[in-house]
């Protein structure tokens, strides 16, 4: 194929085809299929067997297929939904047709002795195998061809038809076809490494499989004509990362580098050593800041791996240099105790701390922004609050994302363009404890580096934990008897399937109550989210300082909270919780030496797929295989929230299955780079017009 000559397919627009009128072609538009090549992209989700008749005989409930018989009869059902139950036999066997809608010159047409060929779906229904609304039409040929390929069924939306779309795509595949004229943007010595199917080849045969096609390999999106596309889908998203990832480094940010005393200073005040992980990612974190391209970095660490000492430090890093830095996390209490802690750090250092929350109002607020906006201030924490239209920086040097993972790529965006200052963007720290795994860092994070604090502080002991019935309540509460008689403290986590905060706090409530009568010796405390943000701060403060052995809690203890002497955890409904959350709430315990427990209390009946999380739980403490298992069992938009996967729509490739693509693909990607032409086209290719996260 001389592909000069040939204008590309993707040069050539819809309006082309036969019968596409304005009409039509708003519609496509709104489908993003503008071009042939948009067409040609336009997959099939699966296909139809209408190449051969199926004897009735061997039909088995769920095959999808053409049959053809004589009419037996044709009669009336009465009953709550009347239908119209058709009995059709072959030499093989007989099935009934049932239609809930129908007229009486329907019921008429169809006299015994008729011949039809039907196509539908078997399935178990009342008489045995029943078709419900097939197709089908009388035959006046009993020899009539079938169809000579697998037909395809196509993405179609309201107002365009299975039959409309299919029809311009088989148009659009006859050219291809005839002329070829998809450019294959993959270096040939490329596609000879990694096995992959020529591209025009793959598009044809998914298009148009031939009829001895393996329809479960397909199905399963495992065959290689789905896997050369899979591969250049994945690549064109990680381009396109790539990319933004390169626009933002041509913005130019301070470079923090200041004279060192302060870190120095800070560092004689720790009372402990950084961990060896610790330490490697402060380095890399140094190593980005001090340049004059902005940061944008992952700081993945388990939870109480110490992530917030390296926080501060790259903070530190910030103000020595001159510049301000914004610590932000999702919650407010999460965000209170980051304020305690870079108090207590800080605030020794002669370093003045700011607090912006939601709650934060009238002259205090005024207060606070007149301090952001005039420099005073050098460190400012709080929650989304931060960045808030009229929240002015005088210099911002580096923003601290605490928990990241409940925010988007748009959001994430968001924040930094917030900070944008004389055409400089600050770094921005990103930090994580729900560790997210491989496969997704490759693919939704690839736009930014990764730091991992693969080890924690010396002392800790693994918690073990154990998965409980809770028919078997009454042991529980004397194993916390037991635990707190022994001088240990322990947590007490309620959780509710209802969304409502109120009724979790009132489950709350009742259990603190009981367990207060059960345990006349113990004292016991109870934190929910309803409380006043001083309430909640009172309580937690008793119990850090031991004035109350047992903590009954909602999942708000999930951030935030750290007591060594706590050495049991008792987790109600587990089942109910996502495993990276089941993570952080036991995260709460194992953080002094003592051998720490974690109760899973569940609800019987289990189901099967609840009792795999569990058991996850109850064989790891190790985040990150806690993170994949998930991935692996709920898939990745649960994993990450339809927030974060919405645009992470892919067409052919699937994160999980196509998991080992992800490992070449990072190479190529880098090794494509400087073609800029063949990126430009396949991100456009795949991604269409939709990256508006690719023009920041
Ligand atoms: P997370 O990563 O979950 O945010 P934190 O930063 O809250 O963890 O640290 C958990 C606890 O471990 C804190 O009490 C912190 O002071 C302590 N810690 C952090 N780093 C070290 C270290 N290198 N050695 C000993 N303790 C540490
Ligand atoms: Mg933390």
């Amino acid at each position: 194929m001389n592909s000069q000559q040939l204008r590309g397919l993707d040069q050539i627009a819809v309006t082309r085809l036969k019968g596409v009128g304005a009409a039509l072609e708003e519609k496509l538009t709104r489908l993003g299929l503008a071009t042939l090549q948009d067409l040609l992209f336009h997959l099939p989700l699966r296909y139809q067997d209408r190449t051969r008749i199926q004897p009735i005989g061997t039909l088995r409930p769920g095959d999808e297929c053409v049959i053809q018989g004589f009419v037996v009869s044709a009669d009336i059902v009465p009953g709550k939904r009347r239908s119209l139950a058709v009995r059709l036999r072959d030499g093989s066997g007989q099935v009934t047709l049932r239609f809930y809608h129908f007229s009486a010159a329907q019921k008429n047409a169809l006299k015994p002795g008729t011949e039809l060929r039907c196509f539908g779906e078997a399935r178990a229904g009342r008489t045995g195998l029943e078709f419900y609304h097939p197709e089908y039409r009388a035959v006046a040929d009993p020899e009539a061809p079938v169809e000579e390929r697998l037909t395809p069924i196509y993405p179609a939306t309201e107002g365009l038809t299975q039959t409309r779309i299919r029809g311009l795509c088989e148009q659009a595949v006859e050219i291809l076809a005839q002329q070829g004229g998809l450019r294959d943007w993959l270096p040939e010595g490329l596609q000879q490494r990694y096995q992959l199917m020529p591209l025009n080849d793959a598009v044809l045969y998914l298009h148009r499989p031939p009829t001895d096609a393996d329809l479960h390999q397909l199905s399963e999106s495992r065959h290689p004509a789905q896997q050369r596309l899979a591969f250049e889908e994945l690549l064109a998203h990680h381009l396109s990362l790539q990319r933004l990832r390169h626009l933002q480094q041509r913005q130019g940010a301070p470079a923090l580098k200041g004279d060192g005393k302060l870190i120095r200073r800070f560092m004689e005040q720790l009372p402990f050593a950084l961990t060896g992980a610790q330490q490697r990612v402060v380095d890399e974190v140094a190593r980005d800041i001090h340049q004059p391209t902005p940061m944008l970095r992952l700081v993945q660490g388990d939870v109480g791996s110490g992530k917030t000492v390296v926080a501060a430090l790259a903070a530190l890093q910030a103000i020595e240099a001159g510049y301000q830095a914004a610590v932000m996390a999702p919650t407010e209490i999460l965000a209170e105790q980051h304020l305690i802690n870079f108090g207590n750090w800080l605030e020794p250092l002669g370093i003045e701390i700011e607090w912006l929350a939601g709650r934060v109002k009238g002259k205090k607020r005024d207060e606070a922004l007149a301090r952001i906006g005039d420099g005073s201030a050098r460190l400012v924490v709080g929650t989304h609050a931060l960045f808030q239209d009229d929240v002015h920086f005088a210099e911002l040097g580096l923003v601290v994302v605490d928990e990241q993972h409940r925010f988007g790529v748009h959001q994430r965006l968001a924040l930094r363009e917030k900070g944008r200052h004389d055409g400089r963007l600050p770094h921005q720290l990103i930090m994580t404890a729900t560790p997210i795994p491989r496969t997704l860092t490759m693919s939704a994070y690839a736009d930014l580096d990764c730091s991992v604090i693969d080890e924690l502080p010396p002392g800790r002991t693994p918690v073990n934990t154990v998965l409980v019935a809770d028919s078997r309540r009454p042991e529980v509460v004397e194993r916390v008897r037991a635990a707190c008689g022994e001088g240990r403290q322990a947590y007490w986590v309620c959780t509710l399937i209802e969304e409502s905060e109120a009724l979790q706090c009132q489950a709350a409530e009742g259990t603190a109550a009981e367990l207060a009568e059960q345990l006349p010796e113990l004292k016991v405390g109870l934190v929910h989210g309803r409380m006043k943000p001083k309430e909640k701060a009172a309580v937690m403060e008793a119990f850090k300082a031991h004035q109350l052995d047992l903590l009954v809690a909602t999942t708000v203890i999930e951030v935030g909270v750290d007591v060594p002497n706590a050495s049991l955890m008792i987790i109600e409904n587990p089942e109910r919780l996502g495993l990276a959350q089941l993570h952080q709430l036991r995260g709460r315990v194992g953080r002094g030496t003592a051998v720490s427990h974690c109760v899973l209390m569940y609800q019987n009946p289990l189901g099967q797929q609840s009792k795999e999380r569990l058991r996850v739980m109850r064989e790891t403490t190790d985040g990150f295989r806690i993170a994949e298992k998930d991935l692996e069992i709920r898939g990745p938009g649960e994993v990450l929230g339809t927030r974060q996967t919405g645009m992470m729509q892919f067409r052919v490739a699937d994160l999980e299955r196509d998991a080992d693509l992800l490992y070449p693909i990072r190479g190529v990607a880098s090794e494509m780079q400087s073609h800029t032409e063949a990126c430009d086209a396949i991100i456009r290719r795949w991604l269409g017009h939709g990256v508006q996260y690719g023009s920041v």
